[in-house]
């Protein structure tokens, strides 16, 4: 035991160091030799201080994504063969002898110890974004949404795992299939509450204050066939520098929000194209065919969870004091497999939502007209974000849900030139 424990302390360092290694000497991250001198080239509309600063930023960051990344992993193996699953088991079960409650029990401890663990590289983020002007949100801001987290992620993991386990104690050989059925229905329903239950629980939301911009944007939603009659303001300025906006909710909680940064930062052309862009995903479906993507990929996810699931507990269940999947104990088996798949799966989900992404762009410049704000607005968006310039190729490949604002510009340059 002591030695699996330290050969996986060992392995963490020496893969720290190899990630360290690539981010900072390895990977190259200049710009592509033909974009010099072009709108995409950051030296055009970046100070040399500007440049030199989202460098150094983009490298911490990426480092600390890196880092950050197998620690859940860890924390649920380290739990499994250091027997933690099973004793939290105990805890709850000496508590109370109600299943309900029991859950309600193992998930706090289970969330508390991760958010423990995972509190020193959080925290260094909040800091590091706060000390380069991305986040300006106080630390007592920054608790109270951590708080609210946690809370949050407690009781909707409640209910999930809830089912999960009647399913799995009821169903031993098919309990993947009906969870996966179920699961369809609950995916939608998030995504229906999401809007006017979760998100208001984070930041305020009110109506669009500017009724002529207000005015403007809901001309362009009813072109894009957008059901929505009204836009919603988010004030995140007292959180942060960064610009967003997005179209969310299904059906009638169909939202289209943007947050008060962009209103200040960006001209009124540059917004409306950023709106055009939304509005191009909800238009052309891409949250349809992105939950009907998850929903397929869930449905394997599901099986081979239950299998290789199976297979571990046959192996190494005596060892880890965890007999069968009936058990609570079993869950950081569970929640690692998905973990683990999740981050499998994700150069293929990035891959797809940096095409939709792009195909956002190109509606949006045919929507508005005009692909001269587009280039501002992405030009300030690298600046008041500390966008990377060019994101070495493995940073791309895991974490770029979006194309690179290097790529985003020259394809814009291309268009007006081709006009
Ligand atoms: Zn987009």
């Amino acid at each position: 035991m002591k030695k699996t424990v330290s050969l996986t302390l060992v392995g963490y360092i020496l893969y720290a160091l190899a990630v360290t290694f690539y981010i900072w000497v390895g990977a190259d991250t200049s710009l592509p030799a033909e974009l010099a001198g072009t709108k995409a080239d950051p030296a055009t509309f970046l100070s040399n201080k500007e440049l030199m600063i989202t460098e150094e930023y983009s490298k911490i960051r990426n480092t600390i994504y890196f880092l950050t990344l197998p620690v859940e992993w860890i924390f649920y193996f380290l739990l499994l063969v250091l027997g933690g699953a099973r004793a939290i088991q105990g805890w709850a079960e000496k508590v109370t002898k109600y299943k309900t409650l029991q859950t309600g029990i193992y998930l706090f401890w289970l969330t508390f110890f991760s958010t423990v663990i995972h509190y020193p590289l959080s925290y260094l983020r909040y800091f590091l974004s706060k000390d380069y002007g991305i986040t300006v949100q106080s630390y007592s801001g920054w608790m109270r949404d951590q708080v609210v987290g946690f809370w949050e992620g407690i009781l909707i993991m409640w209910i999930v795992v809830l089912l999960l386990y009647v399913l799995i104690r009821k169903f031993s050989k098919w309990w993947w299939a009906i969870a996966w059925a179920c699961f369809i229905p609950l995916v939608f329903f998030m995504m229906y509450i999401q809007p006017v239950v979760i998100d208001p629980l984070y930041n305020d939301f009110t109506e669009l204050q500017d009724k002529e911009l207000e005015e403007k944007i809901l001309d362009l939603a009813s072109e894009a066939d957008i059901p929505a009659d009204r836009v919603y303001e988010v004030n995140m300025a007292e959180k942060t520098n960064s610009i967003n906006a997005y179209v969310t909710g299904v059906g009638g909680n169909s939202r289209i929000v943007l947050w008060d940064t962009l209103l200040t930062r960006l001209k009124e052309e540059e917004i409306l194209f950023i709106m055009a862009h939304e509005m191009g995903h909800y238009d052309m479906n891409h949250i349809v065919i992105g939950i009907t993507g998850y929903i397929v990929f869930s449905f394997f996810a599901f099986y081979l969870i239950h299998l290789s699931a199976g297979r571990l507990l046959n192996r190494f269940g005596q060892r880890w004091k965890i007999n069968s999947l009936n058990q609570l104990a079993s869950l950081p088996l569970l929640l690692l497999l998905v973990s683990l798949l999740l981050f499998l799966a994700s150069p293929v989900t990035n891959a797809v939502s940096r095409y939709q992404e792009h195909r956002a762009d190109v509606y949006a410049i045919e929507l508005t007209g005009n692909a001269e704000p587009a280039i501002e607005a992405f030009q300030e968006i690298t600046r008041s974000s500390l966008s990377e310039v060019n994101p070495p190729a493995l940073v791309k490949f895991f974490r770029y849900t979006h194309p690179s604002m290097v790529d985003r510009i020259a394809y814009l340059e291309r268009y007006v030139k081709e006009e």
